[in-house]
């Protein structure tokens, strides 16, 4: 039982505010971006800085509460929260410092992408991360990080260079190449399992205007252009990236009216190459099949990565799950045509993102992401805002998936599941799953940091 002398005494400890359910902001507070989830944590505490995550460590840890560590609040199966425990939400750490001069970014835990992204950009400076700009950046790195710069630049954690963390036992800590090694290997995929990360420092990227943007096909052509598709972006350099999607359009500009909620195929593309070449680059795609709606063209980095922001707000009801994907055949097509058919709702989509490029020049052993021999990252998402539509969205999803999943190469994009136990979890580690145990188990021996896809330290 906690004690309300504890609670009062854990309060005046805190810079940050520490809210409880008699709290008015109680509600909101604890509200992630899944609509979904609806978990009623005892205390959020809201860390203003380093010495606050260290005392909510330690109460949680002297109270015996079960702890949940909040970045963006993306995770879509509501891992920034849990029922009666502790909270420690790091959304007021969200500052971003750029130096120029070194091309670092020191980034606070609690900032979400679209900080990073309007800090760097002013100096032609990107650090690969996803394809939205409300992520966190916590949570996706220490799952491994896939967007439109990951075939240039590799995964978020291949450009990760440093990390502070508070650990299970309190101490505040620096993991890096030199320093604190075997931490700073499992916190490149292995998610929140090995203590509360404070702040992450970035190689930046010479990323600023780009040529992309969506290109939308019927869907009566989707199955030629997925076949065109798959040989297309196994040979192509590593300056051209464009993920595979099936999505309704729609019903406001720039998308024009007769297209308006029709299903659709699309490639979303992001070329970082030389401005002069880009004509020539997308003259093969535009060639081979004239697209329904071609709105690819020069575009800022930051306003790619906000493109769909409008259509995904927080607070929807969100069912995904994944798989990575070696290569797609024509059975497996067939198969994804019949369900993207039966999209059931606007924001419902299905992406095939490239995991090949960059990401193959790191060793499978060299951070905790083992499938870097694979060619996509495929997440099936039942997307509405309305809570009734729960079941048909999830239903949905899980059969797309059912349907897919044998063409699979097994495990998948850690970010990308949601409760869906222990087995999966290994087979997306791989040979990488035994390595990340044994630093579990020397550096938080009591799981006390469960509250993820967890790593049992035996
Ligand atoms: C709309 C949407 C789009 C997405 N797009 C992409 C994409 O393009 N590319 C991609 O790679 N992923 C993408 N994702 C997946 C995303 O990477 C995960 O959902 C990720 O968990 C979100 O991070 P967060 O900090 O917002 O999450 P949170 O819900 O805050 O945290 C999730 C988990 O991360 C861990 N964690 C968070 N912060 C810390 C910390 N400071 N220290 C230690 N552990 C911590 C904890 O275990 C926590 O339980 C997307 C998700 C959504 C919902």
């Amino acid at each position: 039982m906690l004690s309300e002398a504890a609670i009062a005494a854990f309060k005046s400890s805190l810079r940050g505010e520490v809210i409880t359910p008699s709290d008015s902001s109680y509600d909101a507070s604890r509200k992630v971006y899944n609509g979904m989830i609806d978990r009623h944590p005892r205390l959020i505490a809201c860390c203003a800085d380093v010495a606050d995550v260290m005392a909510a460590v330690k109460f949680g840890r002297e109270q015996g509460l079960l702890v949940a560590i909040r970045g963006g609040g993306h995770n879509a199966g509501g891992l920034g929260v849990c029922d009666d425990g502790l909270v420690i939400d790091l959304s007021p750490m969200s500052y971003v410092h750029v130096d120029p001069r070194k091309k670092t970014v020191l980034v606070g835990a609690g900032a979400l992408w679209r900080d990073v992204d309007h800090a760097t950009h002013p100096f032609g400076l990107a650090v690969p991360s996803g394809i939205i700009s409300t992520t966190g950046v916590a949570g996706l790195t220490l799952g491994g990080g896939i967007g439109y710069l990951t075939r240039r630049y590799g995964l978020t954690i291949d450009n990760l260079l440093a990390v502070e963390m508070v650990l299970a036992d309190g101490r505040f800590v620096t993991a890096n190449a030199k320093e604190n090694s075997d931490l700073f290997w499992a916190v490149r995929g292995g998610g929140g399992n090995f203590g509360v990360v404070t702040s992450f420092l970035f190689k930046a990227r010479p990323v600023h205007t780009i040529y992309g943007g969506p290109m939308l096909w019927r869907m009566e052509d989707a199955a030629e252009i997925m076949r065109w598709y798959r040989q297309f972006i196994a040979m192509v350099p590593n300056d051209i990236y464009g993920f595979f999607a099936f999505h309704t359009v729609p019903p406001w500009p720039p998308f024009p009216e007769h297209l308006h909620n029709k299903k659709m195929c699309g490639i979303v593309w992001c070329y970082t190459g030389a401005f002069k070449k880009a004509q020539n680059v997308f003259k093969p795609i535009r060639g081979f099949k004239t697209p329904a709606l071609d709105l690819v063209g020069p575009i800022p980095h930051p306003a790619l990565q906000s493109l769909f922001d409008r259509l995904f707000t927080p607070g929807m009801q969100w069912y995904w799950k994944a798989d990575f994907v070696s290569t797609l055949s024509d059975e497996a097509i067939a198969q994804h045509v019949s369900h993207a058919e039966k999209m059931p709702t606007l924001e419902s989509t299905m992406h095939l993102y490239p995991i090949n490029g960059a990401v193959r020049r790191v060793k499978k052993n060299a951070t905790p992401w083992w499938h870097r021999d694979v060619t996509w990252s495929q997440v099936i998402v039942g997307v509405d805002p309305d809570p009734a539509n729960r079941e048909r969205i999830s239903t949905w999803a899980k059969e797309y998936w059912s349907a897919l999943h044998p063409y699979s190469a097994g495990g998948a994009y850690i970010n990308f599941m949601m409760e869906e136990g222990e087995d999966r979890i290994r087979a997306t580690y791989s040979k990488n799953y035994e390595r990340l145990v044994k630093i579990k188990k020397r550096r938080d021996p009591t799981n006390f940091f469960r509250v993820n896809q967890n790593i049992k330290p035996s």
